[in-house]
């Protein structure tokens, strides 16, 4: 079954409510082509209305993070079946942003997946190298661990609906992506260490490159084999930039 490309846009801490509903109002409006599946990812304070401007949409919703508890106390968390609650398909974890400021570690973003998947989410798993392991050439060791740790006690069927975002730390909203060939290279190989765990299932997950995506550089990510879309930050917060890399996803 060939695999329907993504694009996904992660809004972080930006946009008020009345800037979400804008935002959605506009992608609404465009022509979105088909065959590419778009979804966005607003800031929890924004989930509420921007489920509701997305009623009746193609376009579907996602978190940009989630507790591994389904209830209890822990202040300030927010639990799957909330998510679920609230309309979200999609939720994305281990973002390297998460990783580095907030304490989330290869174990926690397990327990995040299959939290998530528990709850009937679809989690983003989110790996990638910082500039100095790159530099070390320790690109590979670093995403087939995270890759590997997400993957753990996982199902062959939750592989298959799996979204695994390849994000080298060292492009995310720099404005210097990887090289399309790069990225092509680092997916392939979480693509084999899909199979050589999951066989099949691998052929199933969509794996999105992200790290300074423009409506200008999606094509060069898009035409490699093993890259399925593109998880978008900077960019996605403007409508005619995420709109021209959902229309550059397609075309490709
Ligand atoms: C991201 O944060 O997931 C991301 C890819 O950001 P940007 O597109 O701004 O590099």
């Amino acid at each position: 079954m060939a695999r329907i490309p993504l694009v996904a846009g992660n809004w972080k801490m930006h946009k008020s409510i009345a800037e979400a509903r804008a935002l959605i109002a506009a992608l609404r409006a465009a022509a979105l082509p088909d065959g590419v599946e778009v979804a966005v990812c607003p800031p929890f304070t924004a989930l509420a209305a921007a489920a509701a401007a997305l009623a009746g949409s193609p376009i579907r919703l996602g978190a940009q993070d989630v507790y591994w508890e389904p209830q209890g106390a822990f202040t300030g968390e927010i639990a799957p079946p909330m998510l679920t609650d609230l309309g979200c398909h999609y939720v994305i974890v281990g973002h390297s942003e998460r990783r580095q400021w907030f304490g989330d570690t290869d174990e926690t973003v397990a327990r995040k997946v299959q939290a998530a998947f528990s709850a009937g989410l679809v989690p983003i798993a989110c790996v990638g190298e910082r500039l100095e392991e790159r530099e070390e050439e320790q690109t590979a060791r670093v995403v087939t661990r995270q890759a590997r740790a997400a993957i753990a006690d996982l199902s062959a069927g939750q592989v298959a609906s799996l979204v695994i975002a390849y994000e080298p730390v060292w492009a995310i909203g720099t404005g210097r992506s990887a090289s399309g060939a790069d990225a092509g290279d680092v997916i392939s190989l979480l693509r084999r260490l899909l199979a050589d765990q999951h066989g099949g299932a691998a052929a199933q997950t969509r794996i999105l490159y992200g790290g300074s995506v423009t409506p200008e550089n999606i094509g060069q990510f898009m035409s490699q084999r093993d890259i399925d879309g593109a998880l978008v930050g900077g960019a996605s917060l403007d409508a005619g930039k995420f709109i021209g890399i959902i229309r550059g996803a397609a075309r490709a």
